[in-house]
């Protein structure tokens, strides 16, 4: 498996990085299956960045899709957490029990017309574009039984990334009017995300590069939010690069990435932190969890990353 670097890579900063007092990350797993080496990556690299700024790290199961849930998930995925030395510090949140938090953000977004309803297939959407063209933004469609899309009025189309700089985002893609709410009634995961975020007021992101577009739209959502209600400063973020698997495609529960074992924890972590770019010395390579991570937090803040 090689690492695959999606985006450029970072300038050289050398200032002296501020003490942030209130930091706050997260890894959070959809539990629609178990960790994989991908999933890992994402894992060590927030826990990395929590610690490296001594700040606190969270794990929040993202368990709002429960036709894609697979039983006994999110049980695993905590142990595997575990058995590879990346520790929460606060009780672990679970989307499933949020429904309030998210209504009162839907409302909210109503209260100030920025909720609309959408009856459009996939197939619909397709043939007309790459992206949702807003085709229902002014068709008044019941709510009932139809998707409910966000009015995406200031869409994002640049972000600042701590490790790559500034991010372009497609514009067509960005300005998209992204869904709150599926047609089934399940919450979408922007709405959720975003909602959990600042309700658990995160101040730093890390996590995979394949969510670079919906950062974009988190971001939109976050800002209009704020505008509606205050609450936090978006926060900042990193995406990190993307392990592929031998065929060249990202590794994915979906494309069946073979589970992390905890019997393999240590050589897991290893081969982790190298496509971090933080290859542990020889002597440190396969050694305990413990000892691995406690070498690689300063070696993570020494990068300095704003
Ligand atoms: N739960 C989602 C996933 O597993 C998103 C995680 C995130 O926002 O960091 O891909
Ligand atoms: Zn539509």
């Amino acid at each position: 498996m090689t690492v695959k670097v999606l985006l450029k890579s970072a300038k050289n900063k050398c200032a002296v990085p501020k003490p942030t007092l209130s930091y706050r990350g997260r890894f959070a797993p959809s539990p629609s299956g178990p960790l994989h080496a991908g999933s890992l990556l994402a894992a060590l690299g927030s826990y990395l960045d929590a610690h490296a700024h001594r700040g606190t790290w969270l794990v929040r199961i993202e368990d709002i899709d429960p036709p894609r849930e697979v039983a006994g998930a999110s049980d695993l995925i905590l142990s595997q957490l575990e058995a590879h030395g990346l520790l929460w510090d606060e009780s672990v949140r679970r989307q499933s029990q949020q429904d309030r938090l998210y209504h009162r953000n839907l409302e909210r977004l109503q209260q100030h017309g920025l909720v609309y309803a959408c009856n459009c297939s996939r197939k619909d959407i397709k043939a007309r574009a790459p992206f949702y063209t807003g085709h229902c933004r002014y068709r008044n469609l019941p709510w009932q039984g139809n998707a409910l899309r966000f009015v995406n009025q200031h869409p994002v189309t640049s972000l600042l990334d701590r490790l790559h700089g500034q991010v372009t985002i497609e514009p067509d893609f960005a300005a998209e009017d992204f869904t709150l709410r599926r047609r089934d009634g399940l919450w979408a995961y922007q709405l959720a995300v975003v909602s959990d975020d600042r309700d658990q007021e995160i101040t730093h992101i890390v996590r995979g590069s394949d969510l670079l577009t919906p950062s974009s739209w988190q971001m939109a959502l976050w800002q209009s939010l704020t505008t509606i209600a205050g609450g936090p400063p978006a926060p900042k973020l990193v995406h990190l690069p993307l392990v592929v698997g031998d065929d060249g495609r990202k590794l994915s529960k979906q494309n069946h990435a073979p589970p992390l074992l905890a019997a393999d924890a240590v050589d897991n972590l290893s081969l982790a932190l190298t496509r971090l770019n933080l290859a542990p010395p020889a002597d440190l390579y396969g050694a305990p969890v413990a000892e691995q991570l406690s070498w690689a937090i300063p070696a993570w803040r020494a990068r300095n990353l704003q």
